[in-house]
């Protein structure tokens, strides 16, 4: 278990203090509009520090700077961006530890699963920094009589991101990545609830050598995602967050013309057949429905047993649940951290006595743990519901918590028609040892992401990451190979010099026969 430091040090210069500001123009800039949010240390339950909520005229000061700087950066040439980008790769490298602790100090979870949302975020600067190959466009010689045709991708302008509290590193590293190595210049609104990563990156960036106005961080809630949702000067959004709010942020987006892909919720089924190996089940299971508190949007929330497997599975897993060190990231021992925030904490408890009153039975109360009970920090043990129905309210919802429920079926055709029936369709996952079973499963779920034998199913950076139905709203999926597409727009140029003797008046349309 990799132990780190405390996180106050690095925090003070990146964050400028006890309340978390802006970051407009290459420079830290503190918020002038009265209002700011609450910033907790998870683990304690105490107030951290404060974060400033933007007004609309401090997200047009970023969008201004942003819009400044696009010219000479999208005319920088590729092998400096790349240049730039390689560094930020390796400052973010070298730095993260100093950044895994700001995760563990503003979100709770432990410094192991922290560096390993870093190093997700990583491989995504690293797909970026082959931006020159990965831009290369299409050329058509002689297409007609001395006229050739190629096709080039050019920036968008200034873009945005609106990114979640579950991932304060690797989300806006999804997008920023990918967004600046184009050429465009970016805006991020971050999570208020875990803010100072943002700053934190935006300084590593400074150093890498990224112009000003490039990358700038705007702190805030619904009235920053307002201004930028219908800034006349921005010309594409990226969000990941809850459903709703995706759903919102793409009607209202494409309303204003600008180009949008909205990730939202998700409820990720495992289907596991009778014939699964069921300790490796056990453990994915296990590793997927806890593993940062169920705060992921790829966290296995429902296990279906098919036929009689329900019973073994439940006890292998039963089996698994006092090994779990629940405890605050200072700890080098603990496995999983606190909850968010106190009110999430709530909300995730209440479905467990919601599911027993409607018929299903908490194999495991994770109130039950010393930590919840007596600790002030947001601490919830692990939950394991068993005999879950898709009418009760804890299928029907994205709890978002460390709560795995266990839906018994009698058949594979039932198991896939609760995923395909389901209103999200971020990942799914089937166990067996059945290749015929697992083609078939990978044919016909309705989910963006599938795992075989793998919980938590989320792409490499060169893949590109979406859901179906309610997890996404939009064309594009995130990040790879559609990140590039997303952030970019086709030119196609038809050519020919002159030549002499060759030209003549023509007023028929173009043949090129
Ligand atoms: P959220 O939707 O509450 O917030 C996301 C962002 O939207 C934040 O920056 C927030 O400030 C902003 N926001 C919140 N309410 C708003 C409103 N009314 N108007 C305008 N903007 C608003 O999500 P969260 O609680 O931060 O994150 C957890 C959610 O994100 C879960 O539903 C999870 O499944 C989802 N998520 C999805 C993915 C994915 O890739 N599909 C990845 C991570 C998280």
């Amino acid at each position: 278990m990799t132990q780190i430091a405390e996180p106050s040090a690095a925090m003070a210069s990146p964050t400028g203090g006890a309340v978390v500001g802006h970051w407009i123009g290459g420079r830290l800039v503190p918020g002038t509009s009265g209002r700011r949010g609450p910033v907790y240390n998870p683990a304690t339950g105490q107030l951290a520090r404060e974060v400033d909520f933007a007004s609309t005229a401090e997200v047009d000061a970023a969008v201004a700077a942003a819009k400044a700087a696009f010219p000479a950066w999208r005319a920088t040439s590729l092998s400096k961006r790349t240049d730039i980008l390689f560094r930020i790769r390796n400052l973010v490298e070298a730095n993260r530890r100093e950044l895994a602790a700001i995760l563990t100090a503003e979100h709770g979870k432990v410094p192991s699963d922290a560096l390993g949302e870093i190093a997700r975020g990583l491989e995504n600067l690293e797909f970026a920094c082959g931006v020159p190959s990965l831009l290369k466009g299409g050329f058509s010689e002689q297409v007609s009589g001395g006229i050739d045709v190629y096709q080039i991708r050019q920036p968008l302008g200034v873009v945005a991101g609106i990114t979640p509290f579950n991932f304060p590193a690797m989300v806006p590293m999804w997008m920023f990545a990918n967004a600046i190595a184009c050429g465009n210049t970016f805006v991020l609104k971050p999570s208020e609830k875990d803010p100072s990563a943002s700053l934190f990156m935006a300084e590593l960036l400074r150093q890498a050598g990224v112009p000003d106005g490039v990358f700038n961080v705007i702190q805030g809630d619904k009235v920053a995602v307002d201004r930028i949702l219908e800034h006349p000067d921005i010309a594409a959004v990226s969000f990941v967050g809850s459903t709703p709010i995706a759903r919102y942020i793409y009607e209202t987006g494409t309303r204003n013309g600008k180009r949008v892909q909205a990730l939202g919720g998700a409820k990720n089924h495992m289907v596991l057949l009778p014939d699964a190996d069921l300790d490796m089940a056990a453990d994915a299971a296990v590793s997927a429905a806890y593993g940062s508190s169920g705060e992921r949007c790829m966290a296995i929330s429902v296990v279906v047993a098919v036929g009689d497997v329900a019973d073994p599975f439940i006890e292998a897993v039963k089996a698994r649940l006092p090994k779990i060190k629940v405890g605050p990231g200072t700890d080098p021992e603990a496995q999983m951290g606190p909850l968010i925030t106190r009110q999430h904490l709530e909300r995730v408890a209440s479905f467990l006595d919601r599911s027993r009153e409607q018929g299903a039975e908490v194999v495991c109360d994770g109130r039950d743990h010393p930590l919840h009970r007596e600790s002030d920090g947001f601490f919830l043990g692990v939950s394991l519901i068993d005999r879950v129905t898709p009418d009760m309210d804890s299928y029907r919802n994205e709890i978002f918590g460390p709560v795995l429920e266990v839906v018994r079926v009698k058949t594979y055709d039932e198991a896939v028609r609760l995923v395909n029936e389901n209103p999200y369709g971020n990942g799914t996952a089937i166990f067996t040892r059945d290749g015929g079973a697992a083609r078939q499963f990978q044919f016909e779920a309705q989910a963006g992401m599938v795992g075989i034998n793998v919980p938590i199913p989320v792409p490499v950076a060169y893949y590109s990451f979406g859901g179906w139905k309610g997890s996404l709203f939009g064309d594009l999926h995130m990040y790879g190979p559609e990140g590039l597409q997303f952030y970019t727009k086709a030119k196609v140029v038809t050519a020919r010099w002159p030549d002499p003797g060759t030209s003549k008046v023509d007023l028929g349309f173009p043949r090129t026969r």
